[in-house]
């Protein structure tokens, strides 16, 4: 095999990370709800932008206990860690409640399985093997935390139908 260098090291144990590992993340996505099926998560078809991972674990038994503080430290509920949420096509923000429309470009804090596949001079992450969303963000709320407090006015203009 190749002599690559590690992975990195779960962010609870410390343990070298094997080319599979889960993660704390925050996905750019697009779903499109065009599939047959018949429930929304078997219709839905999801574009995936970016993926922008916070924390690496070696394992879901590591990855679960630190969840709660992740999100917390994106000014977020810990309460979220324990959700799931199903396929959309609208769902709240959870920071400002407003409703999202999942068919356009959002983002969510998901737990997911990624592989890293060496490509001869750094890891690459693959697409999640799987994720589960904690959090569905709007495009005012999206990004990391270290953003300046969100200033802008809520928009009171309606749209004509
Ligand atoms: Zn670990
Ligand atoms: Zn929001």
């Amino acid at each position: 095999m190749s002599d690559s260098p590690s992975v990195g090291l779960c962010h609870a144990c410390g343990v070298a990370l094997k080319t599979t590992y889960q993660a704390f993340a925050l996905q750019h996505h697009t779903i499109d709800y065009t599939f047959r099926g018949d429930t929304p998560n078997e219709q839905a078809h999801l574009t995936l932008a970016s993926t922008y991972i916070v924390a690496r674990f070696c394992s879901s038994q590591c990855c679960k206990p630190g969840l709660g503080s992740l999100l917390q430290a994106q000014r977020l509920s810990a309460a979220l860690e324990y959700n799931q949420i199903q396929a959309g096509p609208r769902h709240p923000c959870a920071k400002c409640g407003k409703p999202v429309n999942m068919t356009q470009p959002h983002s969510a804090w998901v737990r997911c399985e990624l592989t890293a596949e060496w490509n001869g001079s750094l890891w690459q992450a693959m697409a999640p093997d799987w994720f589960i969303v904690l959090a569905v963000m709007c495009p005012d709320c999206a990004g990391l935390a270290s953003d300046a407090e969100d200033a802008r006015q809520p928009d009171r203009q309606r749209l004509r139908v």
